[in-house]
């Protein structure tokens, strides 16, 4: 069916077109142009890689034999800088690798054969140009929901302190302005409040993660230091129930290499769960260097109900349950444990789990060990800001 010819109206796309021969940009060019798409051209992968770098770009047609830089390493090199793009190949030859080989290992959308004339070469561009809309769809989708948690989350955060702020007055030391049984209410108030606060707090590092805009500031972490922060998270997560806790040190005691503030969200979402799904024994908390690793595995182990092993991947993914359902006897949104892993990856460490239904749950935690050689600066993970001005100083990132 023959294309309706003259100015098109704007699609809203930037397509570049790389090739070293001149007549294929200018016809690609002319081929595009009239579909209403922005075209930029280059003729060789080092000048597209600078103008990917400086324009929003859509949609790319790469040749895969350029001299220097062919094809293959070019889109080598964009895929680093974004995971994302379409790509379509462009050959005129058959000597290279079969085109499904290159579209799984280059990670492309499509494979054109020059040969096969502009039609076919229209229809790849409007199958990739259709991928490309469904991604923007998906991408605004997500920075709104990371949008409007921060956004609530935050508004939600006065209240919250406010109401432990007035509990706290109440239960302070000498006041005898309560009853016994006020006293019970208030400290059942307290707690209820301190649960919605991780929960709101889990809600604006979640966000945060999503946005990548998490600085990561490691520093040497004494044992002490890591033992003082664990006092007050085991204190509260404990809450009464009664449950040991014990605190196991190897006989060399030495320095982490880590984000304290990151450590003690981590610890306190593994501390927090231990506790929730443990009715009695004990919680031990144990850190062991392994030298060989250049590491130290800090473990937080629990005598509760234990995770069977098919969902030993699903529970480090974000808002899943083992029980998901309305009517789970535990609450939570599930969060904590794809904050902290991401948190763990970010300081270089990792986080994992070992455990069976019915013999409780070890998670460990491995993060580097302090060695003179490391070096200072923070380690930043950039990307869009979402709006966290304010943003409260506890157990937040
Ligand atoms: P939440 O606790 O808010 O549900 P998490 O991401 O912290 O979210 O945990 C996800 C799920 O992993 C929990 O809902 C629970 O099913 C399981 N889980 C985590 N820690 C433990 C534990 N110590 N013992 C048993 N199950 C656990």
């Amino acid at each position: 069916m023959a294309r309706k010819r003259g100015a098109a109206q704007s699609s809203g796309y930037t397509i570049l077109v790389v090739d070293d021969q001149e007549e294929i940009l200018t016809s690609s060019r002319f081929l595009l142009e009239r579909e209403g798409h922005t075209v930029i051209t280059a003729m060789d992968g080092p000048t597209a890689l600078h103008l990917f770098r400086q324009h929003q770009i859509h949609l790319l047609l790469v040749d895969y034999f350029m001299p220097g830089m062919n094809g293959e390493d070019l889109i080598k090199e964009i895929r680093k800088l974004d995971a994302e793009v379409q790509i379509v190949l462009q050959t005129g030859y058959a000597g290279e690798k079969p085109p499904r080989t290159m579209l799984h290992a280059l990670e492309i959308q499509g494979y054109h054969d020059k040969t096969e004339g502009p039609e076919r070469l229209l229809l790849w561009v409007d199958v990739a140009l259709k991928s490309a809309a469904q991604l923007q769809r998906v991408r605004r989708a997500e920075q709104l929901k990371a949008d409007l948690l921060a956004n609530v989350s935050h508004e939600l955060r006065t209240p919250i302190n406010i109401i432990l702020g007035y509990s706290e007055i109440l239960l302070d030391g000498e006041s005898n302005a309560v009853t016994p049984t006020a006293r019970r209410a208030i400290v059942g108030i307290k707690r209820q409040a301190h649960t919605l606060n991780e929960l709101v707090n889990d809600f604006l590092n979640f966000a945060k993660i999503q946005a990548e805009t998490i600085e990561v500031s490691p520093q040497a972490i004494t044992v002490a230091a890591l033992e003082e922060e664990l006092h007050d998270l085991v204190t509260f997560a404990l809450g009464g129930k009664p449950i040991q806790f014990q605190w196991r040190i190897g006989p060399s005691a030495p320095q982490v290499w880590a984000d304290l503030r990151k450590v003690r969200i981590i610890l306190g979402n593994l501390l927090s769960n231990a506790a929730k799904f443990t009715e009695h024994g004990a919680i031990t908390v144990a850190l062991t260097p392994v030298a060989a690793r250049n590491a130290v595995d800090i473990t937080v182990q629990d005598t509760g109900i234990g995770i069977a092993p098919e969902h030993h991947q699903l529970i480090f993914e974000l808002f899943q349950q083992v029980d998901g359902s309305p009517t789970r006897r535990f609450g939570g949104m599930g969060i904590g444990l794809a904050l902290a892993r991401k948190l763990a990856r970010l300081m270089e460490g990792e986080l994992t789990v070992e455990s069976n239904l019915g013999t409780g749950s070890i998670f460990k935690l491995t993060l580097p060990l302090f060695s003179t050689q490391q070096p200072t600066a923070p380690t930043v993970m950039t990307g869009s800001t979402l709006p966290l001005a304010d943003a409260p100083k506890e157990q937040l990132l």
